[in-house]
């Protein structure tokens, strides 16, 4: 009788989470209200030029990010609540899990819920309302060249991303924490994960340009700009990308 009690409390707790979560899924695409995008900056090498460098960091050097929303919804015939608000709320002292290299759906979903539970521990709570939780974690470039894998958690609208501690490389990275800040709303990735180049039609910004390359904007879920078949590149900052259709529909603004 315990046994069954036990298992019918799991259950329930469970189904509690599950609708939590999805209400929150739901809820963060509504565009009722200006959705909070909440910034928190990490450390990700310990090093000294690291700690001055996002010492030095405002709100301002973010706002590009609340800029390209706001003129995408419009670009979109949204209204202004139909965008997100930035907020920066300070620096962490810890390190967010790493997901497992090629894991199995086990250890993903057990590094997800271990991602939403390291976060609610790391941060203020959320009260009531959808709130997106951005981690950036910074890394010195002279010191490497190559950074490891970003992600954005629907569940939980946690994103974990890592970007260069460098004035010339920020613009760069508001692009990057674009791109995952809107998986946490649940848009796709849009560019071939063996070649880098972005997927026709979903993956060019304007598919219906002729002849369609070069393009002159990249698609923010493909997150390069397709100059011919063979060669794509990086666009320098959010001037040069839009959301794409597939991408407005994925966020609920078609
Ligand atoms: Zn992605």
């Amino acid at each position: 009788m315990f046994k069954i009690i036990r298992v019918f409390v799991l259950l329930l707790i469970f189904c509690g989470i599950a609708l939590g979560t999805w209400r929150e899924k739901t809820r963060s695409v509504e565009w009722k209200i200006t959705l909070p995008v909440n910034i928190y900056l990490i450390n990700g090498d310990g090093s000294p030029a690291v700690t001055e460098y996002i010492r030095n960091l405002n709100v301002n050097n973010f706002m590009p990010v609340e800029t390209f929303m706001r003129d995408e919804a419009t670009r979109y015939d949204r209204a202004a609540s139909a965008s997100i608000e930035i907020k920066l709320k300070g620096i962490i002292d810890s390190q967010p899990p790493e997901p497992p290299v090629a894991g199995n759906v086990v250890q993903v979903i057990f590094w997800s819920l271990n991602m939403r539970w390291w976060a609610f521990h790391n941060t203020d709570s959320n009260g009531y309302s959808p709130q997106v939780k951005i981690f950036l974690q910074y890394f010195d470039p002279s010191q490497i060249k190559r950074l490891g894998h970003s992600t954005g958690l629907q569940k939980g609208l946690i994103g974990r991303v890592k970007v260069f501690a460098s004035q010339y490389m920020a613009n760069q990275n508001n692009v990057v924490i674009t791109h995952e800040f809107l998986h946490t709303l649940g848009a796709t990735d849009k560019y071939d994960p063996a070649t880098n180049q972005p997927l026709y039609p979903e993956g060019y910004a304007n598919p219906e340009l002729q002849p369609v390359v070069p393009q002159r904007f990249a698609e923010i879920m493909a997150g390069r700009i397709s100059l011919s078949q063979a060669e794509a590149v990086i666009p320098d900052s959010l001037n040069e990308v839009l959301i794409g259709s597939k991408t407005a529909n994925e966020i609920n603004w078609l």
